[in-house]
This record gives C-alpha cells, sequence and structure tokens, in this order.
C-alpha cells in the first residue's frame, strides 16, 4: 500500500476493495476521506503528545491514524468485528494505539481509563460518532462522569445545535440541559456531507464538550430536576404551569402556581425562556414542598 493517510478518497477505496467490506447502514457506518476535516477535528480537541485519547468507532482507522500521530496513546472502542482485522493491518505502523471490541454502551470506560492511561495524564475523548446512537453514546459518557477534560465529536449538526443551544431558540430544550449541566458546549465547525464515504443524509457538526469540575447550579436532587426539566419541554406550546402540572397530579393549578411564585417564575412562560438557574431554582422548590 502507498504511504498516504487513510483519511483520502483513493486510501479509503484501496482498503474497503482489498477487504471487500460492505457498510453497514445499521451501525452508522459513514467513514472520513478528508485530513482537514480530521486536522480541525484535532485542533479543538486539544490532543497533544501527552494526551490519552478515547475514540469510539474507529472504523478502519481514518480518525485514529490522526490521533495516534498527534497524541501519547489511543484507545479506540469498534463493535464491528470485521473491522478488526481491517485495522490491524491499516495501523500496523503506530505502536501508540489499543483496539477494544465492544459496544461502547456497555463499556466500563472508567475502568479502561484507569487500566489503559497514566496515572493523572489528560484524557480525551475524540471521535467521529455512529449518528444512529449519538444522544445515547454522549449521555452515557457525561453521567459516568469519567475522569476526561473534554469531548470532541463530529454529530449530525442539528443534534450538535440542540446540545450547545441558547434559551429562547428553537433548539433548546430538556438535551441541552443534561449536556450543559455537565459541560461547557460549542458548535466548532459544520461539515458538509462530500467528506464522508458513504455520505450521510443529514449534515454535520464538530461539537466541543468541556467537562465542568462542578455542575454550574445546585439542585437538591438531580434525578428530580432532570424530570422537571423534561416536563417543562414536554409540550413546547403550552404554558410551564400546564406542563409542570402534568407531573403533580394531586395538585391544582393555583396550588402549582403559589409553588411557582417561591420559585419567582410566572406559570405563563414556555420552558424554552427558562435559564438553567431558573430550572434548578423551580425544581428546588418543588424537591422542598413534596418532601417536607
Ligand atoms: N472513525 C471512522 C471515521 O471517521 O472514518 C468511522 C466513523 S463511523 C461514523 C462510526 C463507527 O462506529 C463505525 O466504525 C461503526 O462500526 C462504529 N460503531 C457503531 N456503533 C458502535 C457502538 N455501539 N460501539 C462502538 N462502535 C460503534
Amino acid at each position: 500500500m502507498s504511504t498516504k493517510y487513510i483519511a483520502t478518497p483513493s486510501k479509503t477505496k484501496e482498503i474497503l476493495k482489498k477487504y471487500a467490506f460492505a457498510f453497514k447502514k445499521s451501525l452508522g457506518q459513514n467513514f472520513i476521506i478528508d485530513v482537514n476535516i480530521l486536522q480541525n477535528i484535532l485542533k479543538h480537541a486539544d490532543v497533544n503528545k501527552e494526551s490519552g485519547v478515547i475514540e469510539i468507532g474507529p472504523g478502519i482507522g481514518a480518525l485514529t491514524e490522526q490521533l495516534a500521530i498527534h497524541a501519547d496513546k489511543v484507545v479506540a472502542f469498534e463493535i464491528d468485528q470485521r473491522l478488526l482485522p481491517i485495522l490491524e493491518d491499516t495501523l500496523e505502523t503506530y505502536p501508540n494505539i489499543e483496539i477494544i471490541h465492544q459496544d461502547i454502551l456497555e463499556a466500563d470506560v472508567t475502568e479502561v481509563i484507569r487500566q489503559q492511561f497514566k496515572e493523572n495524564q489528560p484524557i480525551h475523548i475524540v471521535a467521529n460518532l455512529p449518528y444512529y446512537i449519538t444522544t445515547p453514546i454522549l449521555l452515557k459518557l457525561l453521567h459516568d462522569r469519567l475522569p476526561v477534560e473534554s469531548i470532541t465529536v463530529m454529530i449530525q449538526k442539528e443534534v450538535a445545535e440542540r446540545m450547545a443551544a441558547e434559551p429562547n431558540s428553537k433548539s433548546y430544550g430538556s438535551l441541552t440541559i443534561a449536556v450543559q449541566y455537565y459541560t461547557n458546549a460549542e458548535v466548532v465547525m459544520t461539515v458538509p456531507k462530500t467528506v464522508f464515504n458513504p455520505q450521510p443524509n443529514v449534515d454535520s457538526g464538530i461539537l466541543k464538550l468541556e467537562l465542568r469540575k462542578e455542575p454550574p447550579v445546585h439542585v437538591a436532587d438531580e434525578e428530580f430536576f432532570f424530570r422537571i426539566v423534561k416536563a417543562s419541554f414536554a409540550q413546547r406550546r403550552k404554558t410551564l404551569r400546564n406542563n409542570i402540572a402534568n407531573l403533580f397530579s394531586d395538585m391544582n393549578k393555583t396550588e402549582i402556581q403559589e409553588i411557582m411564585d417561591r420559585a419567582g417564575i410566572d406559570g405563563e412562560r414556555r420552558g424554552e425562556s427558562l435559564s438553567m438557574e431558573e430550572f434548578a431554582e423551580l425544581a428546588n422548590v418543588f424537591y422542598k414542598e413534596i418532601n417536607e
């Protein structure tokens, strides 16, 4: 094989042909064939020779190769058994890569980090995610409270915008709060379909999540907080009071508004107008009311 990077149309074609590889749409297999895009991902991911990197879904190794060049060590989770011998071949010249054959949703990533990286090594997660499970993967990584500094991922543009949204916008919703409770989120770049083989049906974006040391708000009970947030967006055209009322069938609307008044929140507002601080205040007063 030539010495070109994997992430070029010709080299990718050569590898796919050599192994007669047929894409599995059900596994979200859209491989990157543009090195410039990968270098942009790397630039935003703050990866350097000190870094440990976790990748999800290496495919035929396009991003893995660039990560191996720029980081200390790369550990990549791949679910598709057929890709393992291919990766062994395409990445054979890089000694600092470990491939784990596992569904990321089943993985104990905390334990993998403990085993595979040096103590106190700065860890970053970098991936071109399989689009059919973008949200479950990111929420799992966040809920696991991994000791990582950042997560930089290529995902559907629309989902990236929802995760990084501001209040009073169409994209702002319970997913925004779920992500921003744990991270500072930013869409750093939008990406055209042409950089993939095969091309996906949707536009893509690079989302950068910087993990917070502490949540930005204090909540009495996290699970309850997220229930309130979810309920507030359940029917976007309804008032906040009506959406919240659906959670508490034993209270009438006047009682609901009285509790909302204690949080200083007008029940006529819509969920999309509330900041994270206001959701926290709202959840905390309801939590106090029902637990006293
Ligand atoms: N990183 C490669 C690239 O950028 O060219 C491939 C990215 S492709 C969008 C997604 C990859 O994730 C595929 O290799 C697919 O087999 C893998 N994958 C899909 N579901 C997975 C899961 N649950 N756990 C781990 N890998 C998964």
